[in-house]
């Protein structure tokens, strides 16, 4: 019926916090309950109390300014499924997570099956084959090392990762390294297209003075060591403290705040990483501070996270709003400050505390060998003339005594070997997923990127979908164009490499591994967090 909005082809739908069921239009029929790889939607009479306000939240949207943009409802375009061109295509992905899973799987849904196609070094007998190069000898990337532990139905995209894993057209092979075990000539020798999707994992930092102090680091840090990435897993971070302060508001910043404040007896039920579980257990924290540097209307955190945390039953959330809060022009906006404003009354109840303050922006870290507290300025907002409203420090400051402070203020891409690299949006310039020569502008034939590496770290995991989709739209287009440059032979050094490297039988037996772990722990699973546990484990001698 068309009634879910907006959709991929509408425009809003990159930036769209979460989709809208439009009840004139649906007729009830379920089909979404079915297909929703997350189960995301639910009838309105089997809402539970905590997800009631959603009701509300898909009510105000189409009574909103943004609806009427929906009315004239585009058919969703489709991609042809006829790859077409000459011979088989053969295409690398560079990266796991979910963008460069969602460009396998539109590539994989293109391809037709060839049976007698031959099998050559790619290792399918098909018109596209694909291997999915991954860093790490476990796949999926954020939904394993991102998406946080309480947050189950997210990670429920990872089953139609492994049914794309299954299709024999595609190779998983992992603790594979583009630019250490593998150079990019090695891939545009052999494949006919190469997709980079590596993500954005370094992150921003706040540039003030004490930043560098033990007892501060990043939110990426602090949550690839809770989820149990192998790169973080000697990590210690001080939960000796009393308040934790966390700067910057987006939903990374709600995910380890709430992981920071939640019942440890609600996380052991999570798949979230023993060395966390037991450092967690033994915190001192009593309170969680988030600091935004803007208003509550322009908090950078999405409504259904905010209706999350109101919804904890687990610490006690307390909203504290400046005077002078400026009203919000847009719908959402207007939503945030109106949900804050009824949670701002909340008596705190037991438990801890994670607190949200607005206006407010680190000048400091203060501690002589440690962080001991962290400076802040209270901001107010000046509209620029472009329309952004942006904070401007006043000359009220305060002092907030902390052991731990979190900067959750974005992610940032990293340059990759022998591509062009913007420094400044941290991204591989590209014109709708095509590399692009940022002299000439001219597309570098058979490069692509897709996810944070190509628009930057921002969007939900559907984004993600669109971004790809767009992308493999793009190289079909170029295929059939004859404009990709046919690969060869595979040199040494690929060969190799996917030789050492681990591949999908690996990973099932990890998975299996965890899982079963998991089943007597009443988890989820039960992750391994050494690299030499994994390789244990899947069934090799040693990992590289
Ligand atoms: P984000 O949403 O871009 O939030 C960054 C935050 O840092 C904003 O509050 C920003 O404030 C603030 N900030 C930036 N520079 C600052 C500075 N110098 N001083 C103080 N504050 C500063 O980034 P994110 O939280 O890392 O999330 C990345 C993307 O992943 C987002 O699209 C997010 O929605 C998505 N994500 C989604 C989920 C989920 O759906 N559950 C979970 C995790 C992440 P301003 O707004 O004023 O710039």
């Amino acid at each position: 019926m068309n009634c879910i909005h907006p959709t991929p082809s509408e425009s809003g739908f990159a930036a769209a916090e979460m989709l809208f069921i439009d009840p004139d239009a649906c007729i009830d029929c379920g089909a979404c309950l079915d297909v929703c790889p997350v189960g995301a939607v639910v009838a309105d009479y089997d809402l539970t109390e905590k997800d009631e306000a959603f009701r509300e939240l898909n009510a105000r949207f189409f009574q909103s300014a943004e609806a009427p943009r929906y009315v004239a409802r585009r058919p969703d375009q489709r991609l042809s499924n006829d790859p077409g061109g000459p011979g088989k295509l053969r295409v690398a992905i560079v990266g796991s997570g979910p963008a460069g899973a969602f460009a396998a799987q539109y590539l994989l849904d293109a391809g037709v099956d060839v049976p007698d196609a031959g099998v050559d070094v790619l290792g399918a007998g098909t018109d596209v084959a694909i291997d999915m190069f991954e860093r790490l000898p476990v796949p999926w990337g954020l939904v394993r090392f991102g998406v946080a532990p309480d947050h189950p139905r997210t990670k429920q995209i990872a089953d139609l990762f492994e049914r794309i894993a299954d299709d024999p057209r595609f190779r998983l092979v992992l603790d594979t390294e583009i630019g250490r075990d593998v150079g990019l000539s090695d891939l545009t020798g052999v494949y006919d297209a190469v997709i980079f999707a590596t993500g954005a994992l370094s992150d921003r930092k706040l540039e003030i003075p004490g930043e560098g102090l033990p007892g501060s680091c990043s939110a990426t840090e602090f949550a690839s060591w809770y989820n149990g990435h192998p790169d973080f897993a000697d990590r210690s971070f001080n939960l000796d403290t009393e308040r934790i302060v966390v700067v910057g508001n987006g939903n990374v910043a709600l995910d380890v705040a709430r992981v920071l404040a939640s019942d440890i007896d609600v996380l052991r039920r999570t798949d979230i990483a023993d060395h966390a579980l037991d450092a967690l257990a033994a915190s001192r924290v009593r309170e969680v501070v988030v600091i935004g540097r803007r208003g509550p209307a322009q908090a950078a955190f999405t409504t259904p996270e905010l209706l999350g945390l109101a919804a904890s039953r687990d610490f006690s959330l307390q909203v504290e709003l400046p005077d002078d809060c400026t009203a919000s022009d847009d719908w959402i906006g207007a939503t945030k400050l109106d949900i804050l404003q009824r949670l701002a009354g909340r008596a705190p109840t037991a438990g801890r505390t994670l607190r949200l303050l607005f206006q407010r922006s680190p000048i400091e870290i203060l501690g002589d060998d440690r962080v001991s507290a962290i400076r802040l300025v209270h901001n107010r907002l000046e509209r620029k003339p472009d329309g952004r409203l942006v904070a401007m420090a006043s000359d009220q400051q305060d002092i907030l005594d902390t052991g731990f402070v979190l900067r959750s203020v974005g992610y940032a891409g990293s340059a990759i070997d022998g591509l062009p690299f913007d420094e400044r949006r941290g991204v591989v310039p590209n014109i709708g997923g095509r590399v692009i020569d940022p002299a000439t502008h001219d597309a570098l034939p058979g490069l692509y990127v897709t996810g944070w590496i190509r628009r930057g770290p921002s969007g939900s995991m559907g984004s993600n979908r669109t971004c790809a989709r767009e992308a493999v739209a793009a190289l079909l287009d170029d295929h059939r164009a004859g404009k990709l440059i046919r690969g060869g032979a595979a040199s040494y050094r690929l060969t190799e490499a996917i030789a050492q490297g681990s591949g999908l039988a690996h990973w099932r037996a990890i998975d299996g591994h965890e899982r079963a772990q998991g089943r007597l722990a009443r988890r989820p699973r039960v992750k391994l967090v050494h690299r030499s546990d994994m390789a244990r484990i899947g069934g090799k001698e040693a990992l590289r």
